[in-house]
């Protein structure tokens, strides 16, 4: 596209035309194209003409870009033959009612992809761009359109699910348990009473992660967002070295970042984006420990809990955008509080509610067993039964029971 003047733009966007063009006559979008209409029948509009308003509904019906006239080159009559079959990459500013400044707060509130954009609500755009809610929709759905995020079938599903990867626990037992290992593309959560390894399965993560695709991990980065002060080097150092691995080279690819209250932490899950697509950062788990420490804290008592639940609810919506977005694995971990009224069965249950069981993909109850063992119990999977498996906490992390 060549470079427009403002007052060029402004024409652009209010429908006149950019450049001499002829318009057919009953112009009717695309099937212009298809239908090989009559092209004597054509209107001549010179640059800087307006254009009839049903000309330009008709474009817009057809196709939102069209309102701003830009593919102009791709309708022209000596062009048709060579109808573009795949879609332009379309950048920010390219989408419906997105100019330049809109394009730059959507940027700067981290809406800097069209995929950004796509899984995007109105409201959200609305909150970043002060953008209107019909044009917010409108931005959204040209982004999907583009991005052609309608429907997939069953078969590119299963390619997907190819590309999931498996992060080892160390334990076989606990890798068989889940499946193979903490799969990439979801969110897994483990919640269990203080001491129950939670915590300790976070250090073991992000050590493996670092290995190889062979040896069970993903080569990748960690991204640890620390809420209770529990990451400690030494710990990685240890396990590290069990596996032959160079801890300070581990411990570079550990992105801690202490989370101070829940607001902080929201905004830190929103930043990772920027790691990953900005500093080109491979990062292949994010680790949330723990995930609720925060909102737990800031929000006492029954008054504030529906507004506590809603942020929540945001955050992790954050989290499980950048799993599927970037097939990262998200572990997060979870405190557990007594329920008075059970008489029969384990008298505790996970906070946060609905909200972190349903937005938790893979859910693990943690738990002490028999003589200084642990016991994990799968309690939701989307494809797994549940079960129940032993481990051993050590010096070199999470093993077996021998
Ligand atoms: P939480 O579920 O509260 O996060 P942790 O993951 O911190 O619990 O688990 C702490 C437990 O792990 C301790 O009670 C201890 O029994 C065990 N543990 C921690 N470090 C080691 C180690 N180096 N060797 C053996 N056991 C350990
Ligand atoms: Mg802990």
């Amino acid at each position: 596209m060549s470079k427009m003047n403002k007052r060029e733009q402004d024409q652009k966007r209010k429908g006149f035309a950019t450049q001499d063009i002829d318009w057919p006559n009953c112009y009717d979008g695309i099937n212009l194209l298809d239908d090989k209409k009559d092209p004597k029948e054509t209107m001549h509009f010179k640059k800087g003409d307006e254009l009839p308003e049903d000309l330009k509904l008709s474009l817009l019906a057809k196709n939102p870009q069209f309102v701003e006239l830009e593919p102009v080159e791709n309708i022209l009559p000596d062009q048709q033959n060579e109808r573009p079959t795949r879609k332009k990459e379309l950048t920010l500013s390219d989408l419906p009612g997105v100019g330049a400044a809109t394009a730059e707060k959507l940027a700067e509130a981290g809406y800097a992809s069209l995929m950004a954009i796509a899984v995007a609500t109105p409201g959200e755009l609305t909150e970043a761009a002060g953008v209107g809610e019909a044009v917010a929709r409108k931005i959204i759905n040209t982004a999907r359109n583009n991005l052609e995020m309608g429907f997939v079938t069953g078969e590119d599903l299963m390619k997907r699910r190819e590309q999931v990867i498996k992060i080892t626990t160390g334990s076989k037992q606990f890798d068989e348990l889940i499946g193979g290992g903490f799969e990439s593309g979801g969110i897994t959560e483990t919640f269990g009473q203080f001491g129950s390894g939670k915590t300790v399965m976070a250090h073991n993560l992000a050590v493996n992660v670092q290995l190889s695709k062979e040896e069970g991990g993903a080569s990748g980065s960690v991204v640890w967002i620390d809420t209770e002060n529990t990451f400690r080097p030494e710990r990685i150092k240890q396990i590290a070295e069990a596996r032959g691995m160079d801890y300070k080279e581990i411990l570079k690819n550990i992105h801690v970042v202490r989370a101070f209250n829940s607001d902080h932490q929201m905004l830190i899950a929103e930043k990772i984006e920027d790691l990953i697509t900005k500093q080109n950062i491979q990062v292949k788990i994010v680790i949330v420990d723990s995930l609720m420490a925060h909102f737990r804290a800031e929000f006492v008592g029954r008054g504030t809990l529906a507004d506590r639940q809603q942020k929540l609810n945001k955050h992790m919506h954050a989290l499980m955008k950048l799993a599927d977005m970037h097939n990262l694995c998200v572990y997060v971990t979870n405190q557990v509080m007594a329920k008075p009224d059970t008489f029969f069965g384990d008298p505790t249950a996970a906070i946060g509610g609905n909200i972190v069981g349903h937005n938790s993909t893979t859910r693990i109850y943690l738990r002490r067993g028999k003589a200084g063992t642990r016991v994990a119990k799968l309690v939701d999977s989307p494809h797994l039964p549940d079960g129940e498996c032993c481990f051993n906490i050590c010096e070199k992390g999470i093993e077996d029971v021998k």
